[in-house]
């Protein structure tokens, strides 16, 4: 077997790892670049492998960092089958709607400014095809992949709904090896979904693992929630409103999960909670037609049948209900997309709320350079929002714990648990991290005695 590392290789998105062989090509995920728009615009237009050399594709879970060039495969002329869990195919649904309308929202704006017709990466349709290639499979099962040469097994990421780390088995010339393929790994005690399972059934010869916070680690998950619940009672102390710019899929439906739990024990006042974004509310449908992932040691699961509903909160989605919020006396909590404040309906409420000292912005996921929602980060004194400079007076309140990746001592436990079951691991490859954190990792899990590398992109590794 041979892996060529092709996204996620020195950085964080884009994920793609060609595995070959007997003859066979699968690929590990088909994600989309992010960052420096140009740059990353002309990396995801340049395939992995052609369409029709590739036999399938298994996927790890439903982040557009791993899943959202697929519809490009099939745009291209890609037929066959693109293996996911349940979950993460009925996200996908949403997900890749979501991204075929970005790209086409774009590609509009760039064809009237250069005057001059540009094609969207892809299309609606090819998003809707995608999904009729997806197969959903449950975790801890065997799927054949290619029948006879390559196999696989989900087990349990805990990063987000459906998420999964991979066991990849392969047969040539009558000789089997596994590699286990982390995905994105989660943190233990999340919200909703359950712990990550280090994939431990058999034993692996090589392990391709995350690295996106190897150089750190994060605040307890329960204090992120103790958090959140003083910054609500002091913000409506103060008359104010919480605004939470927050991703749409797996943040809403974490931070909408421990309201109700606050809301539950009597932590935080009775004051109305919106959640302000039509692909939140799509996606927490989503999260309830999966009960069966759900983590049943938290106390919520157990004794609530509806996560999401309880009687301070409304689902807003058509627009007259969104701009009637901007008229709202009195303190509440507005949760709106997008994460990073770039766009999407959160710019309205901050708009109309950065500039008033009683309300609280509250950030609550990482913010890349050069978004808005890093200036609020960073304290500006002035922020721009729709092209007008507004005053921000508002209280700034950053709560680390809703990070959905294993810190660095989490992904060298998960890895210790692979290592106890597999004497014959030989090797392990990082992938899904800036230089920094992939080197401070390597640093630490070489003292540990692994042997590990960081493979660029193109190289090569054979098992
Ligand atoms: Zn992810
Ligand atoms: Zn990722």
């Amino acid at each position: 077997m041979e892996i060529e590392f092709s996204g996620a290789a020195r950085e964080v998105t884009g994920s793609c790892h060609i595995l070959r062989a007997a003859g066979k090509t699968v690929l590990l995920d088909c994600g989309m670049f992010q960052g420096k728009r140009k740059e990353s615009a002309e990396k995801n237009k340049r395939l992995p492998v052609p369409v029709d050399e590739i036999d399938a594709v298994v996927l790890s879970h439903a982040h557009i960092d791993h899943a959202g060039r697929l519809p490009l495969l099939v745009a291209r002329g890609y037929e066959r089958t693109i293996w996911a869990t349940s979950a993460t195919r009925d996200l996908c649904a949403l997900m890749l709607a979501d991204s075929a309308q970005i790209q086409e929202k774009d590609a509009e704006y760039l064809s009237r400014k250069n005057k001059e017709t540009v094609e969207p990466l892809y299309s609606m349709k090819d998003a809707v095809q995608t999904l009729e290639v997806m197969v959903g499979v449950p975790y801890h099962k065997w799927f054949e992949v290619v029948p006879g040469v390559v196999r696989a097994m989900y087990v349990d990421a805990g990063h987000i709904l459906g998420s999964a780390s991979v066991i990849v088995e392969a047969t040539e010339n009558g000789t089997t090896k596994r590699l286990v393929f982390s995905g994105d790994v989660g943190r233990s005690g999340l919200a909703i979904i359950r712990d990550p399972e280090p994939p431990t059934r058999v034993a692996a010869d090589a392990v391709i693992m995350e690295s996106t916070y190897g150089n750190r680690d994060h605040v307890p998950v329960d204090t992120a929630r103790d958090d959140l619940g003083r910054i609500v009672r002091e913000t409506a102390a103060r008359g104010g409103k919480i605004l939470i710019p927050a991703f749409a899929v797996g943040r809403v439906q974490e931070i909408v999960y421990d309201l109700h739990v606050l809301a539950r024990a009597k932590r935080i006042p009775e004051i109305p909670i919106f959640i302000d974004s039509p692909l939140a509310t799509d996606a927490t449908t989503v999260f309830e037609m999966h009960p069966e992932v759900f983590d049943r040691s938290e106390a919520l699961v157990q004794d609530v049948p509806k996560l999401f509903e309880f009687p301070l909160v409304r689902f807003t989605r058509d627009v007259a209900e969104s701009k009637a919020l901007n008229t709202l006396n009195g303190p509440a909590v507005i949760v709106a997309a997008s994460g990073m404040a770039e766009s999407g309906r959160i710019l309205h409420h901050l708009a109309h709320g950065a500039s008033d000292p009683r309300n609280t912005v509250l950030v609550v996921g990482f913010m890349a350079e050069h978004t808005l929602g890093r200036r609020i980060v960073e304290r500006r004194p002035m922020i721009k929002v729709f092209g007008d400079e507004i005053p921000l007076r508002a209280r700034i309140e950053i709560l680390n714990g809703y990070s959905a990746h294993a810190d660095r001592t989490e992904l060298a436990r998960w890895l210790d648990a692979v290592r106890g079951v597999s004497p014959s691991l030989r090797e392990v490859w990082l992938v899904h991290g800036e230089p920094e954190a992939q080197d401070a990792l390597t640093g630490a899990l070489s003292a540990k005695g692994y042997r590990v590398s960081c493979p660029a992109p193109g190289e090569r590794r054979a098992l």
